[in-house]
């Protein structure tokens, strides 16, 4: 069986590979745990999943049943190759949200997402509605963690992270409380972000906050959702208290977003600099676009970093030299990250 975003999004382009099932939307470890324990019966594949069933395939007759906040589950690092997982970020020029030079701690904090953007699929995959771990068991798991292996910072994986500003006051408390001391960063949108809570993530170790920028050319307001029409002005506020704050702002800018134009991306991302912010760029990928007939390598294009053949703009070089700019500013922010031994 196969789980995961693409099956997830496209489960029917699964059914060319020899497979028994296809984990849809919904959490895959329910999906995961109804296939085994029907496996051990002996029973038919369970109805939570794309099945074949003879030689037909059979869509799923429910989702599978969504974990509670308290089951949602954190990794066993001792799976995870670090040797490897480290390089993936030692390139900023790559232009992946970790950070260069030092080690991550992935918590995925939440699942889900109310905000709903068009161009999105976690809430499609994981729900509008928003799930999140304890704040004493992230605290705890930090803890073992960090006893366990070196690690330098911690990504708080939510996709976003303020959407409860209350939590987060109450997350930072917890979190200086426990004395862990491990910088870390998180994800948001400028929506939800306001400059005394800025100011509070940052006396608790936040050295980057991720936001949804995507564009300040309000032609391509009609895109987004309400919460990402965002004026100039008040992401220049944003800026100021991140700066005041010590947390770098690390700006996902769209290029190719509906409405938009080129000199819009370029004065976007002149404004990011302007501000001392890191620009993530990405290209405009509608996923709803993706038929379960395509071959893999057009499926394959659907990745952010690409046009589709034969669906490139006039101006693509353009956009290509702006997202894979080898001479792009590249990040400072682990400058402020301590070093952990790993011998
Ligand atoms: S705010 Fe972020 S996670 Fe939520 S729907 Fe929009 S892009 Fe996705």
């Amino acid at each position: 069986m196969t789980f995961g975003r693409l099956s997830a999004h496209l489960s029917e382009f699964f059914r060319r590979f020899d497979l028994d099932a296809v984990v849809g939307p919904g959490d895959p470890e329910s999906a995961i745990a109804d296939l085994v324990r029907a496996q051990l019966a002996g029973e038919p594949l369970p109805d939570t999943v794309w099945r074949r069933e003879g030689g037909d395939w059979r869509p799923p007759d429910r989702t599978p049943r969504l974990l509670r906040d308290d089951e949602l589950p954190l990794p066993d690092v001792t799976e995870i190759p670090y040797e490897a997982y480290d390089l993936l970020y030692a390139d900023d020029t790559a232009r992946f949200c970790g950070i260069p030079k030092r080690r991550e701690l992935v918590v995925p904090v939440a699942r889900g997402c109310p905000v709903n953007c068009a161009f999105c699929e976690i809430p499609g995959r994981e729900g509008k509605a928003e799930r999140r771990v304890p704040i004493p068991r992230i605290i705890s798991y930090i803890s073992e963690m960090a006893d366990t292996m070196p690690f330098e910072y911690v990504s708080m994986y939510a996709p976003t992270f303020t959407l409860r500003k209350r939590w987060v006051h109450e997350f930072c408390d917890a979190y200086e409380a426990s004395g862990i001391g491990i910088p870390w960063k998180c994800t948001t949108t400028l929506h939800h972000l306001d400059e005394e809570l800025i100011r509070r993530m940052g006396a608790a170790g936040c050295i980057r906050i991720s936001v949804g920028l995507e564009t300040l050319e309000p032609a391509g307001h009609a895109a987004l959702p309400r919460a990402k029409h965002v004026a100039e002005q008040r992401f220049r506020e944003t800026a100021d208290a991140c700066r005041a704050a010590g947390i770098e702002l690390n700006c996902f800018v769209i290029l190719g977003l509906p409405g938009t134009s080129f000199a819009g991306v370029a004065r976007t991302i002149e404004a990011v600099r302007e501000i001392g912010g890191r620009v993530r760029p990405t290209i405009y990928t509608d996923f709803d676009d993706m038929r379960a007939d395509m071959d893999e390598p057009t499926v394959a294009s659907f990745n952010r970093q690409l046009f589709r053949p034969g669906e490139e703009p006039e101006d693509a070089a353009r956009y290509y030299r702006v997202l894979f700019d080898p001479d792009a500013p590249v990040t400072a922010v682990h400058e402020v990250i301590p070093r952990r031994s790993r011998s």
